[in-house]
């Protein structure tokens, strides 16, 4: 198996500071250059030889040998993706369902491209003047849901701007005219019109949420989730940063939405993103808050190891995508850091074909969310695999791929037996219909079964 890393591809200069407004395309002549990786020294070999050797002898590894791994390449990377392999199975044996890796047939809504942040690889946001009308029509929400529902799709995902009537008085009116009093109440809104209307089960991804958000979002959505991204706090606070600008990205604030999420027993995805100027000390930081996070409240469901992939139209276009072999480094690190108790997540559709078994062969266990409809807004450049691909994929590796739902079965499981902790009881009739009883999976025959109207609106 060859790990070399793709060469890159030639595109233009980078900006330090976050546009106030995207800007359009243009053209690229500059090559792409590794403006916002921080340099970083290699460790002495003898020190990577002796974390590899802890890893592979299945110790706990601590912050400084974590980090030392990330830098394995080559021969050195492959002897670090064995044990992280032999995590993922035993997490796999200890779900019930060893060689099984999973993922959820999703449509997805992009309720409002508009955001009081300004990420510096973002290509999702937009401005007022660009758009004929600011959020999404309950209508076209529904065509989306009800196209999905026929489609096999099991899960709405809601994605959209951070509360973008903070920053836009074109946002705030449009709230105002239709009697919202937020973006996260048309989102609440918006979920109880799907499950009444298809059935489907929302996952809701509308940014920062705090616990007051989490109780009344709760009894709408199986699921929610919010990236960690990264616990370092500088590119927030400093010009230059990737976050600086971006209010709703102090790590700070991140971090006590997923303290939240876990006091208010929300199911949770949340992850990290590769590669956006964090050094590896940070990087290691970031995979550890979210463990804690998961072991103090045990509802983190997923963990989305997520590459970082310049985007042409952004003020990282000058930075160079992460290389294949430090993602896998990272994937395999993560998976050791994390045990087997967590699921790890890798977007399938954000690495090249090929590139794509070695993934798992780096701990991973579960794709996200694949659409057979909608384009992934956030990175509408990298179209999702069709299905039978990444089944096709899957099993070449000598995995067999699953459907589950947007909770993950150890939640479903949990509602199917009547238990309310996690998953709110409006949301048990919904979950039971999907989802097959033995295991917590999606049964592919399922029917959704819209809920009855009235019941989720208080
Ligand atoms: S918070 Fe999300 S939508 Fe807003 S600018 Fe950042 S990445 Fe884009």
């Amino acid at each position: 198996m060859s790990l070399a890393p793709r060469p890159t591809t030639a595109s233009g200069p980078a900006t330090a500071s976050g546009p106030e407004e995207p800007s359009a395309p243009t053209a690229l002549s500059v090559p792409r250059r590794r403006r916002f990786q921080p340099e970083v020294s290699a460790p002495p070999p003898a020190a990577l030889r002796e974390a590899l050797q802890a890893a592979g002898a299945g110790q706990d590894l601590d912050a400084a040998s974590a980090e030392v791994l990330l830098h394995a390449r080559g021969d050195d990377l492959l002897e670090l993706m064995g044990p992280a392999r032999t995590v993922r199975d035993e997490a796999l044996r200890r779900a019930g369902r060893p060689g099984v890796i999973t993922y959820s047939r999703k449509v997805f809504v992009p309720v409002t491209r508009l955001c009081r942040d300004r990420c510096h690889y973002c290509t999702f946001v937009t401005v007022p003047h660009r758009l004929e009308q600011m959020y999404l029509s309950p209508e076209e929400v529904l065509t989306i849901a009800r196209d999905g529902a026929a489609a096999g799709c099991k899960e709405v995902l809601f994605t959209l701007g951070d509360a973008p009537e903070d920053r836009w008085p074109q946002a705030r009116a449009w709230l105002d005219e239709h009697g919202y009093a937020s973006t996260l109440d048309y989102v609440r809104a918006l979920s109880v019109l799907v499950l009444e209307e298809t059935g489907l089960l929302p996952h809701l991804n509308p940014g920062i949420m705090l616990h007051d958000d989490l109780q009344l979002l709760r009894p709408v959505a199986p699921s929610m989730g919010m990236m960690l991204e990264t616990t370092a706090t500088r590119l927030w606070s400093e010009p230059g940063g990737v976050h600086y600008g971006s209010p709703d990205k102090d790590p700070a604030l991140r971090l006590r939405v997923l303290d939240d999420a876990g006091r208010a027993a929300v199911p949770f995805t949340t992850g990290i993103l590769v590669g956006i100027g964090e050094n590896p000390t940070e990087r290691i930081e970031s995979i550890l808050a979210i463990r804690d996070v998961a072991r103090v409240h045990g509802n983190v469901q997923e963990v989305i190891v997520q590459n970082f992939r310049a985007k042409d139209d952004t003020a990282m276009r000058g930075a160079d995508d992460l290389g294949h072999e430090e993602y896998l480094a990272t994937l395999a690190v993560s998976r050791l850091l994390l045990g087997p108790d967590v699921t790890l997540q890798s977007p399938p559709n954000l690495s090249d074909p090929v590139q794509r078994a070695q993934l798992l062969d780096a701990g991973v266990d579960d794709w996200g969310g694949v659409s057979p409809l909608t384009p992934d807004h956030v990175n509408p450049e990298r179209p999702w695999p069709q299905i039978d691909d990444l089944a096709s994929t899957t099993a070449a590796a000598g995995f067999r791929l699953a459907e589950r739902l947007t909770a993950h079965p150890r939640f479903v499981l949990d509602a199917l037996a009547g238990g309310t902790r996690w998953i709110d009881p409006a949301l048990h009739e919904q979950v039971a219909a999907l989802a097959d009883p033995a295991t917590g999976l999606a049964r592919a025959d399922a029917v959704p079964r819209p809920r009855t109207a009235g019941l989720l609106r208080s």
